[in-house]
């Protein structure tokens, strides 16, 4: 727990359901299994995805409740706010320009007082916590549910993630998608030939898409 609570209050902010505590940690175990299946239905890395929305929550969590919570505040001014991409999620949340005017008066300010504290984004902080969370729970997964989600649906691991998942059928059916993502490009191209132009657009049409998340991760 941190000194002021915060470490509490992001991982609160960042979780699925918005729990936290052991009472709640079976139920957390279902829910992150659920998410990750869940999100093996769409053209996406899984655990990128999840972790991704990890840190949306928390940003949300911030903009709703966080700038009018003091060891929110004084945490961000040690931590020197938010990387680009987290301010980048920070401006796309629907919401008046208050919570930014707030935070980033405390920021400049601080700067202005104090110097750089460096950069230590807590968005970053609670995706990596995320991504390890859900990385394991893959981990954990029967092959036999991952098989199920993955025959409908159209998701996969990055790279990053692919490297990070434990040796095993899980893995090694990870590796196959790769395989169905690499004959994805080849038919794409294929198409791209004038003789075969005229053929319906079938499962490839966005094999460039998942094959830029596969090398990219969240992109
Ligand atoms: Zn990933
Ligand atoms: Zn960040």
């Amino acid at each position: 727990m941190g000194q002021d609570g915060f470490f509490d209050r992001i991982l609160r902010w960042g979780s699925g359901d918005g729990r936290s505590g052991s009472a709640a940690a079976g139920r957390n175990v279902h829910s992150t299994e659920f998410e990750l299946l869940e999100a093996l239905d769409r053209p996406v890395c899984a655990v990128c995805d999840r972790a991704r929305r990890a840190g949306d929550r928390y940003i949300s969590g911030v903009v709703r409740e966080g700038v009018n919570d003091p060891g929110t505040r004084d945490s961000w001014r040690r931590r020197g706010g938010l990387c680009a991409r987290h301010w980048r999620a920070f401006r796309s949340q629907e919401s008046s320009p208050l919570p930014a005017t707030i935070v980033s008066e405390d920021l400049i300010a601080s700067y202005l007082e104090t110097g750089s504290p460096g950069l230590d984004c807590p968005a970053c902080e609670i995706e990596a916590i995320a991504e390890r969370r859900y990385l394991e729970a893959l981990g954990r997964l029967e092959s036999e549910r991952v098989e199920k989600a993955l025959e409908h649906g159209r998701g996969f691991l990055c790279l990053h993630h692919l490297e990070g998942l434990s040796d095993g059928p899980v893995h090694e059916r990870f590796r196959e998608r790769l395989r169905d993502v690499l004959s994805d490009l080849a038919a794409f191209r294929r198409k791209q030939d004038y003789r075969f132009a005229g053929e319906p657009a079938g499962p490839e049409r966005d094999a460039w898409l998942r094959a830029m998340r596969v090398l990219g991760g969240d992109v």
